[in-house]
């Protein structure tokens, strides 16, 4: 049986013609399964009755299973998805004004074992097939056209580091951007990762201007390996340069991803050595309050009071939400939290945002 969904078009072409179809009729699959998600062959009514037999018996279109959902007060949407081993990921659908973004696991657990991360403990299983991972977003896709609403954006910022699974991630990349299927383009796609650099360097050699959003969480590489094991092997300044050379060839600004831990990296020096650090690479950098997970000995800043991380250069153009709250659902290391990160506009404003 072979399996459709995560096919390219060359691929399906490849499988039709082994069938003794016409090339076209390929195409005719591509867009039932990726424009309009639909994977029954029996509805795909341009296709004659009897080469829909013959794909039933030969092929098929296996999606990961919705087991869960729970929204949020501020319009994020976690999935539970089970594959068909009976692992679980999870996915996340985030509205933002007139954006609506799904976050897309890669792999099953981790293994880079951030500490402040739930799915870093869980280990890790394997990774996942470009099918499971755009079975995600179509099936979300999906979710939206049944309340009048469409896609806007993709981040792989789910479970896992997707450039340790650079294949089936970058297939699912072309899938998305594909013209004849889900179509939207790289500015609106973005990739996050803790700093694998040959995967980096590999990703701005593709050509594709991607987002690309890197989980810096420190400022020097003492607090950061203690925090990411992964910077042992690519530190600061190797990591750092890589980002650069992406911007500059992908003409993308680079989005730091910045956890902000009480009395690890949340001081007054680390946001003065942070600024230096990022002098000269076009970026923004998001600051996310920890969300505590059990057992982790690290605790969320005190929001009632300014956090020392100042505004200006290379915070200028710091991400926030227009409502100056966080959003859970970004990084996967929020995702076991019971609450929403609220920040006060306070926090905010004292920043000079
Ligand atoms: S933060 Fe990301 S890379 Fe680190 S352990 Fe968690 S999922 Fe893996």
């Amino acid at each position: 049986m072979v399996d459709l969904l995560g096919m390219t078009l060359e691929e399906i072409e490849e499988f039709i013609q082994g069938l003794g179809k016409e090339r076209y009729r390929a195409r005719q699959l591509f867009r039932w399964i990726y424009k309009k998600g639909v994977y029954n062959f029996g509805v795909m009514t341009d296709l004659s009755k009897s080469f829909r037999e013959e794909l039933a018996r030969m092929a098929r279109i296996w999606a990961p299973v919705e087991v869960h959902r729970a929204a949020s007060e501020d319009g994020v949407v976690k999935f539970l998805f089970r594959l068909e081993d009976g692992a679980h990921i999870e996915s996340v659908l985030i509205r933002d004004d007139d954006r609506r973004t799904v976050c897309l696991s890669s792999q099953v657990g981790c293994p880079l074992g951030c500490r402040f991360c739930a799915t870093g403990r869980m280990g890790f299983a394997r990774n996942l097939a470009a099918g499971e991972i755009v079975g995600q977003l179509l099936h979300i896709r999906k979710v939206l056209w049944e309340e009048g609403e469409d896609l806007t954006n993709v981040v792989l910022m789910g479970m896992g580091e997707p450039l340790l699974n650079y294949d089936q991630v970058l297939k699912v990349v072309r899938l998305i951007r594909h013209e004849m299927g889900i179509a939207l383009g790289a500015r609106r796609i973005t990739l996050s990762t803790v700093g694998i650099v040959p995967g980096i360097e590999r990703l701005a050699g593709e050509g594709i201007p991607l987002g690309l959003a890197i989980s810096l969480n420190a400022p020097d590489d003492a607090i950061r390996s203690e925090l990411m094991p992964i910077n042992c092997e690519y530190p600061l300044r190797i990591l750092l340069r890589a980002a650069k050379d992406f911007a500059r060839t992908c003409k993308r600004r680079i989005t730091f991803e910045y956890v902000l831990i009480h009395g690890v990296n949340d001081r007054l020096r680390d946001a003065r050595q942070l600024a230096d650090l990022l002098q000269g690479i076009p970026c923004k950098v998001n600051l996310i309050p920890y969300n505590p997970i059990p057992n982790a000995p690290f605790r969320r800043p005190p929001l009632d009071r300014a956090p020392p991380l100042p505004g200006g250069p290379p915070f200028q153009p710091l991400h926030r939400h227009p409502e100056g709250q966080p959003r859970t659902g970004y990084p996967s290391c929020l995702r076991p939290a019971p609450d929403i990160n609220r920040v006060p506009k306070k926090y905010l404003s004292e920043l000079g945002l």
